[in-house]
C-alpha cells in the first residue's frame, strides 16, 4: 500500500504567514496573547500554546492593557483597533492581505451604495471571524447569506452589492449570483447599477477545489485530516465524499482505524487550509505502519 500527501492541502499562504508570525515574536517573548484561534485546528493550536502563545477570546480582550496581542489571517473589525489603541495594547496585525484587501472593497463599495439606500450582502458564515470583520467595515446594513434560501433576507427593492466570504465554494458563490439576479430580473430591477457582485472567494481555496476532484479519484482510499470546527475542512471533506465513497475525515492519527485500508493500493492524505503539514504527515506515517 502506497501513501501520498496532497501537495495542494495544507495551511494557505495566509495561515502561514500568521504562524510564522506568532513564531518569530513568541521567540522573543515568554508569552503573547493571539485573539481567537490561529487557526481552526486543535492540534496546531495545541502546540502554539506550548511555546507560549495564550489564546484569548474578544471578551479577554477588554481587560488586557499594555500588551502585545496578534491578529490572526481573518482579520478584525475597526472597533477591534480603537480598543486596542484606548488600552495601549500593540497589534501585531497578521491579517491576511487578500482578506485586507477584500475589508477595503467592502468598506468602499458600502460608502457607495449608502447614497443610493443600498445593502451589501455576504456569502458566508454567519458567526466566522472573517466575516465579522467585513462586517465591521460596512456603514449600511449586511445581509449575510449561508445558504441559498437565505436570499429571503435581501430587500430586492433596494440596490445590492455581493461578496463571498474567501473560503467559500466559488461554484455556490455563482449559483447565488445567479439566484439574485433571476429574482432582480422578474422585478424587471436589472440595470447594472443596481447589483454588481464581486466574486471574492480566495483563488488558492478554488484552484483546491479542482484539484481535490482528482486527487480524490486517483486514490482508492481519501483520509481527510481536520478541525471539527474548520468550514473550509467540512467543505473540502464535502468534495471527497462526493468523488470518493471511501473517504474519512480525521483530527488526527489517532482516529485511524484499519478497516478502512482493506484491499487498498493507493491512499491519499489531504487536509484544508487550516490543517498543519506536520500532522498530515503524521497521519500518512501512521497509516503505512498498518
Ligand atoms: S484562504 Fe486565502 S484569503 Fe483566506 S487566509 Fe488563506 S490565503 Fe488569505
Amino acid at each position: 500500500m502506497q501513501v501520498f500527501v496532497d501537495p495542494n492541502s495544507g495551511f494557505c499562504g495566509g495561515v502561514v504567514k500568521a504562524v510564522k508570525t506568532a513564531e518569530k515574536e513568541i521567540a522573543g517573548q515568554d508569552q503573547l496573547y493571539c485573539l481567537g484561534e490561529i487557526v481552526h485546528n486543535q492540534a496546531e493550536v495545541a502546540r502554539l500554546t506550548e511555546r507560549g502563545i495564550i489564546f484569548i477570546s474578544h471578551d479577554d480582550l477588554k481587560s488586557i492593557r499594555n500588551a502585545k496581542v496578534l491578529v490572526r489571517a481573518h482579520g478584525e473589525p475597526p472597533e477591534t483597533y480603537q480598543l486596542a489603541k484606548q488600552n495601549n495594547i500593540e497589534l501585531i496585525d497578521a491579517t491576511c492581505k487578500v482578506v485586507q484587501r477584500l475589508q477595503r472593497k467592502v468598506g468602499k463599495a458600502a460608502e457607495e451604495i449608502k447614497k443610493v439606500n443600498g445593502q451589501i450582502v455576504i456569502f458566508g458564515k454567519t458567526k466566522h471571524p472573517e466575516v465579522l470583520g467585513l462586517m465591521g467595515q460596512s456603514c449600511v446594513e449586511v445581509v449575510i447569506l449561508e445558504k441559498e434560501g437565505d436570499i429571503r433576507k435581501i430587500d430586492f427593492t433596494r440596490p445590492i452589492r455581493l461578496f463571498s466570504q474567501t473560503t467559500m465554494s466559488m461554484l455556490k458563490f455563482e449559483e447565488i449570483k445567479l439566484l439574485i439576479q433571476s429574482k432582480l430580473n422578474e422585478s424587471q430591477r436589472n440595470d447594472k447599477y443596481f447589483f454588481e457582485a464581486t466574486n471574492s472567494v480566495c483563488k488558492q481555496v478554488s484552484k483546491r477545489e479542482e484539484k481535490l476532484v482528482f486527487f480524490a479519484r486517483s486514490h482508492d482510499v481519501i483520509v481527510f485530516v481536520g478541525g471539527q470546527n474548520s468550514s473550509n475542512a467540512k467543505f473540502l471533506f464535502g468534495i471527497c465524499k462526493e468523488h470518493n465513497a471511501k473517504s474519512y475525515f480525521v483530527a488526527n492519527e489517532t482516529e485511524i482505524q484499519k478497516s478502512w485500508f482493506e484491499g487498498a493500493d493507493l491512499v491519499g492524505v489531504s487536509g484544508a487550509t487550516s490543517t498543519p503539514q506536520w500532522l498530515m504527515n503524521e497521519v500518512a506515517e501512521k497509516i503505512k505502519t498498518l
